[in-house]
């Protein structure tokens, strides 16, 4: 499990956690039922949002 840099839009904070891959979300909008791209699912190690992303997103390795 390798932390990603990038900022949690909730806390600000610069880790995050792979929580999923390949994640299909699926909802209703109106009255039309979507699922989404396979998204990568991060979750932040500090406040505990979930961030998605699809498979154009890259992310650096931080190293620390
Ligand atoms: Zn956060």
């Amino acid at each position: 499990m390798k932390n990603q840099e990038l900022h949690c839009p909730i806390c600000n904070g610069t880790k995050a956690k792979i929580a999923g891959k390949d994640v299909k979300l699926s909802g209703k909008f109106e009255d039309k039922e979507f699922l989404t791209i396979p998204l990568t699912v991060l979750q932040c190690t500090q406040c505990g949002y979930y961030m998605f992303f699809d498979h154009s997103a890259e992310f650096t390795a931080k190293d620390s």
